[in-house]
């Protein structure tokens, strides 16, 4: 294992999936690599929000494998086990387009939500630890308040630090500013920016290419189901291969 050339901690292999006649994924293959930042874009429809529920077990694909480094390995089309979905799920967090806080909880009770009642960890080490990811993304102040008293860009670094608080070796982000206004998204985009800086894996679907460009190590290129290209940013964003991956970027860019 060398540094520039890292074991992936998370290789998805032939993930096929379709909704009734609608074929969404037709074989996507993906390796993330420790500490990688891997950017899915592509146009609305390509399946990039499939692929990434598919990686944290909200969606079950119809063939294909995924594996984690040293973990799971769970076989789709065969039968995955109650226990193989469990042990993905416990792998990954996700940060959701709309946030998906608990309205009815405050921010605190929503960031120890899952590891107090999911993970059985102690109710007090959980609070401390809350605390304290609250702090850095600058939200301390906030924590006996309800989702609703709070911007929209506060509650997503809330959604944020709930996946953080899971202590999850990968970090999926669903579009995580397109249900912002304009002004707010920067706030969000610099929580993440930091993260990929401290060395978190994450896959990211996103439609703002400039923030891909800043932060990616890999950009993926999805169309219609399938993996156009796929490269570091400056040659996918910036110099792409495909006909199909220049009119996306130079309509977006
Ligand atoms: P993207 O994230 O690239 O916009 P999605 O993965 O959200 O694409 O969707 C790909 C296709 O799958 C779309 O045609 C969408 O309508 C369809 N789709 C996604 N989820 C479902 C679902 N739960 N039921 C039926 N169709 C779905």
């Amino acid at each position: 294992m060398s540094p520039t050339n890292p074991e992936p901690v998370l290789k998805v292999e032939g993930l096929r999936k379709s909704f009734g006649d609608n074929e969404v994924l037709r074989s996507i293959d993906l390796s993330v690599a420790q500490g990688g930042v891997v950017a899915l874009v592509g146009p609305s429809g390509s399946g990039k929000t499939t692929v990434l529920r598919s990686l944290n077990g909200l969606e079950i694909p119809d063939a294909g494998r995924i594996t984690f480094d040293g973990g799971p390995v769970v076989n789709f089309g065969s039968g995955a086990s109650k226990r193989e979905l469990a042990a993905l799920r416990d792998r990954s967090a996700m940060v959701f387009q709309h946030y998906n806080l608990f309205p009815h909880k405050t921010v605190l009770e929503n960031v120890i939500e899952g590891p107090v009642q999911v993970q059985r960890r102690p109710k007090a080490e959980a609070i401390r630890e809350a605390e304290e990811l609250l702090g850095r993304v600058g939200l301390a102040e906030k924590k006996d308040q309800y989702p609703h008293e709070l911007s929209g860009g506060q509650q997503q670094r809330v959604g944020i630090v709930r996946a953080l608080a899971l202590r999850p070796t990968l970090l999926l982000f669903d579009e995580p500013t397109s249900a912002l206004d304009p002004e707010l998204v920067g706030e969000v985009l610099s929580v993440i920016k930091e993260l990929a800086d401290e060395g978190w894996t994450m896959v990211l679907v996103t439609h703002e290419l400039a923030f891909a460009r800043e932060v990616a190590t890999e950009v993926v290129f999805m169309d219609g189901g399938v993996v156009v290209e796929h490269g570091p940013p400056e040659t996918v964003l910036r110099d792409p291969r495909e006909e199909r991956t220049r009119r996306f970027v130079h309509r977006l860019l």
